[in-house]
């Protein structure tokens, strides 16, 4: 809490999801507002924060955990999300496996994670229309049975990302 920013609220925010999917990339965009075709994959975990202005006085300053290498290092990954207050699961659009596997973390954060935990999954490369694979209307009805939040971004074109961050935001707990 300071005078400039009013009231400010730290969560954990971690990111899960297939390899290739774009995790990386979604940080970039939401932190850096930078993309990168050729970026070399993310080794450990990497952290970056960003705060969302909400009101005038409301301030919400996500530490965001990347974890590459998941597939590897899965082992890991409770580690990440353990007190972790949100996670975006992410898959791509263009890549049906990767959809069952946003599932299967699903699975994991809803059995171990803080009961409390916000998820948001993201069907990310939304500019590859034309090699879409999974239709909107099935992630999204997967998840709204499984209470997720839903959006198709790109963090290529700089579709949604924002959004994401901010109506996760708006979903965390404050004091009133
Ligand atoms: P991660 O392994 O899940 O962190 O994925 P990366 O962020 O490293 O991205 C994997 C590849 O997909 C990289 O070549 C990115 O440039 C590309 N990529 C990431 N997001 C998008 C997107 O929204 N659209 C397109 N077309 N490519 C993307």
């Amino acid at each position: 809490q300071n005078q400039a920013q009013g009231k400010v609220y730290q969560f954990k925010l971690v990111l899960l999801g297939e390899s290739a999917v774009g995790k990386s990339s979604l940080v970039m965009r939401f932190v850096k507002d930078h993309f990168d075709e050729y970026r070399e994959s993310t080794i450990g975990a990497a952290f970056l924060a960003r705060s969302v202005q909400l009101e005038d006085d409301v301030t919400v300053k996500f530490e965001i955990w990347d974890t590459a290498g998941q597939e590897r290092y899965k082992s890991l990954a409770p580690m990440y999300y353990r007190n972790a207050n949100c996670a975006v699961v992410v898959y791509d659009i263009t890549q049906p496996s990767s959809l069952e596997k946003a599932k299967a973390w699903v699975n994991e954060l809803q059995r171990q994670a803080d009961p409390n935990i916000v998820i948001a999954l993201a069907g990310n490369k939304s500019d590859l229309e034309a090699r879409r694979a999974v239709p909107t209307q099935t992630a999204k009805e997967y998840a709204e049975e499984s209470g997720l939040l839903f959006f198709e971004t790109s963090a290529k074109t700089d579709t949604n990302v924002t959004k994401l961050f901010d109506e996760i935001a708006k979903l965390m707990p404050r004091d009133q």
